[in-house]
């Protein structure tokens, strides 16, 4: 496996914008022990990404997005605008592929930061960590 940044699901999820990224968790792309949350080394997605399908990411396989991956992410919590980073990753990720990994993560950190104070956006809340603003990403 390549050495993926942190931030970057398996899945698309930005972790770089989870409310336990740098505190609980590392990010699911981290195979480090030392972290607290521990959900991650059960994800049925994760597993079959890196373990089964031995892929980087969930868009480096041909069956993506499959019955799992729906029935995990895409189909949960549909209409509800807190699950947005879930629902729209089939448009996001394929900018992966686009322009590269590097470029990707930049693209995401941009649009995940607070245009009043530059603090981290996390989603659920779609709030500014650091100022409390409300972002639409
Ligand atoms: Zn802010």
């Amino acid at each position: 496996m390549k050495q993926i940044p942190n931030e970057l699901a398996p899945c698309g999820v930005f972790c770089g914008a989870c409310p336990s990224f740098n505190k609980t968790c590392l990010g699911c792309a981290s195979e480090s022990k030392e972290q607290k949350r521990t959900s991650k080394w059960g994800c049925k997605i994760r597993d079959c990404c890196y373990n089964i399908e031995e892929k980087d990411f969930c868009i480096d396989c041909s069956k993506f997005p499959c019955k799992k991956y729906r029935k995990k992410l895409l189909d949960t919590h549909p209409e509800d605008p807190k699950f947005r980073y879930r629902h729209e990753i089939p448009e996001t990720f394929i900018k992966m592929k686009q322009i590269g990994i590097v470029n990707y993560l930049e693209y995401q950190k941009r649009r995940w930061s607070c245009p009043s104070c530059g603090g981290i956006v996390n989603f659920y809340h779609y709030k500014c960590s650091k100022c409390g603003k409300k972002v639409t990403v």
